[in-house]
């Protein structure tokens, strides 16, 4: 290892957003830092950052954690390096820049050996890391850390990623769909006009999908269609109604725009997760990634999913630090 790495930041920048952990040792100094968690006199901060923002990323990394710490930064030939571990795409998309405005180098870490890498340590060493939630209800998880493999990690950033892990750095990815966080904000922002990721999450909260979904009930006149186990309120057809409403666009609340977009891509993605951990076999299915951010209608639609389709088999689950897997399999990396 170069003696001057900065072994307390690491950086996943992924299509949408940067994610940043780094280790604070008197833990106050970030305006920025997000779900701190308390370790041996200081604390692991989280920051993120939108990726078309990145300059306020470098910003923020050049006040609050380079001048923190007291490293120099090397501003010419013949001086000392300094690298941090990194990962995503953006590692290598954003190098170049990185280095030139803050004289950073990247020390690249895959992308899905992060994501495993990150999961599995915070499996095995933050308590009460996992959870369900069906019906209402948060439910923690105890993991019998002899017991954790295999699973599969669904991790949905802009797009979705399905990696079957069958211990410490043994992993595949089995599947993916393009169907992801950045089709819910992409989508969401042609179709409602808000502007951004929080703005479309509450107008969510406030629609109805059934306002354009069209229901097994629109099409069996009111009633199940009971013979193959589907009731009146199932979703036939995402955005069905809207073929023969005869309405335009603008004739439809923003707000139940939001709620049938959110709740399309939640449930295909639960199925989609349920028909891989049947393929090959997985009872628990981990979820993670930024578009979750812990929305319980979110959580709820994506258990149901699974939940329905294997008769109750097999179980989702979610993890606080949802949205960090990356970053943190890249900042534990440093003890690699
Ligand atoms: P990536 O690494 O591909 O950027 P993330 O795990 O960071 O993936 O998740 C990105 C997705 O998270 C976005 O596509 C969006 O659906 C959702 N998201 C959550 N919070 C935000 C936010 N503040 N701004 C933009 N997208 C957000």
């Amino acid at each position: 290892m170069d003696p001057t790495q900065i072994s307390h930041l690491a950086l996943d920048i992924g299509g949408t957003l940067i994610k940043l952990v780094y280790f604070s040792a008197n833990g106050d100094y970030s305006e920025e830092s997000r779900n701190g968690c308390s370790v041996v006199k200081g604390r692991l901060c989280f920051a993120k950052f939108e990726t078309r923002k990145i300059d306020d990323c470098l910003e923020f990394i050049r006040f609050n954690i380079l001048h923190h710490s007291g490293v120099q930064q090397p501003n010419g030939e013949g001086h000392d390096k300094l690298y941090v571990k990194a990962t995503g795409g953006g590692a290598f998309k954003f190098a170049d820049l990185f280095k030139e405005k803050l004289g950073i180098l990247f020390d690249k870490e895959d992308e899905m050996c992060s994501l495993v890498g990150g999961v599995n340590f915070l499996l095995k060493t933050v308590p009460r890391e996992a959870f369900t939630y069906l019906d209402g209800q948060k439910k923690f998880v105890e993991i019998d850390h002899n017991d954790l493999y295999p699973y599969l990690l669904v991790n949905i950033g802009s797009g979705v990623s399905m990696i079957k892990v069958d211990g410490d750095g043994k992993y595949e990815r089995i599947s993916g769909t393009s169907l992801g966080g950045g089709t819910f904000l992409g989508l969401g922002k042609l179709l409602t006009k808000c502007k951004s990721f929080d703005e479309l999450l509450e107008l969510s909260h406030h629609g109805n999908n059934r306002v354009i979904d069209m229901l097994v009930g629109d099409i069996y006149g009111g009633t199940d269609y009971s013979k193959i186990g589907l009731s009146s309120t199932a979703i036939a057809s995402s955005f069905g109604k809207a073929i023969s409403d005869g309405k335009e666009l603008e004739d439809y609340q923003p707000e139940d725009v939001a709620r049938s977009l959110l709740r399309m891509i939640s449930n295909n993605i639960g199925q989609i997760a349920y028909l891989n951990a049947l393929r090959f076999g997985l009872k628990r299915i981990f979820f993670g990634g930024f578009f979750i951010r812990g929305l319980e209608y979110t959580m709820d639609t994506i258990s149901v999913a699974v939940h329905f389709w294997s008769r109750g088999e097999a179980k989702a689950m979610f993890l606080r630090h949802e949205g960090f897997l990356g970053a943190l399999g890249a900042f534990t990396s440093y003890n690699d």
